[in-house]
């Protein structure tokens, strides 16, 4: 096996160790989750210094090592230079990369999670409506991870839902029928045009979910329960998620 290889990647985060070198998270279309070392990137006269930004779309060489591989080459395919003009799309794209960390395994190839993380950055920086986009992120992103709700039919025994409100539970994994919904929790009704608006992500891409414009009221709702959704699945809550809503209280992204 030769030492050396190339990819592209999505860089999700990167922190400085010693004196020079960074250690960085890095999403691959064929690889999935890839940490790696770059070397020296911190002195002014490093050829990586500027490519390896998170949020950046890049081209790598990669040498195997031991414990970790080492970057030796990187060309920057797209750096979203929108994204970093704005303190609050910084912060979105920042919690689509910690959600696609926490979702992506190292080794395990899912180029459809790769694809909507790089279609996600695109239009976060081509000034698609925030936070449709990133209902849509946490849905799909999901959906592509083995998490797909069942919005459909209820999740317990299968009968297809009359258009109304339904109760949703992250345990279950989907909504449920009013004879199968608990007599408590864990559960939060969806209203109708919040399951309308699941079922649109469920079934089109970001073009079409971008000329969406959806009301206030039901995007929080939407906020609401992806945001129960995905803390059940990973057993914890997204960093980034609770500084968006910092930032929200302090009139960002408004
Ligand atoms: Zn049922």
């Amino acid at each position: 096996m030769s030492r050396l290889y190339k990819t592209q990647g999505l860089i999700l985060s990167h922190s400085y160790v010693g004196e020079a070198d960074a250690l960085l998270c890095i999403y691959t279309p064929f690889l999935g989750k890839l940490r790696a070392v770059a070397r020296g990137v911190k002195r002014s006269k490093s050829r990586l210094a500027g490519h390896l930004e998170p949020l950046t779309h890049c081209s790598l060489m990669l040498a195997r090592g031991r414990n970790l591989d080492i970057i030796s080459g990187c060309d920057t395919i797209e750096a979203f230079a929108p994204l970093r003009a704005s303190l609050w799309l910084t912060s979105c794209g920042l919690y689509v990369a910690e959600l696609t960390d926490r979702l992506g395994m190292e080794g395990t190839d899912n180029r459809k999670l790769f694809q909507l993380l790089l279609n996600t950055l695109q239009s976060l920086s081509q000034g698609v409506e925030p936070s449709t986009v990133l209902r849509y992120f946490e849905f799909r992103s999901m959906a592509c991870s083995g998490y797909l709700p069942e919005i459909w039919r209820c999740v317990a025994c299968g009968h297809s839902l009359e258009m109304a409100s339904h109760a949703f539970s992250p345990p279950a994994g989907g909504l449920l029928c009013p004879q199968c919904r608990p007599g408590n929790g864990p559960y939060r009704t969806v209203s109708v045009g919040g399951i309308k608006v699941l079922r649109f992500f469920s079934r089109h891409g970001l073009p079409a979910v971008a000329k969406l414009r959806l009301k206030p009221e039901v995007l929080r709702e939407i906020e609401g329960l992806m945001q129960l959704y995905v803390t059940y699945v990973l057993d914890q809550e997204v960093n980034t998620a609770k500084w968006l809503r910092t930032l929200q209280a302090s009139g960002e992204g408004r």
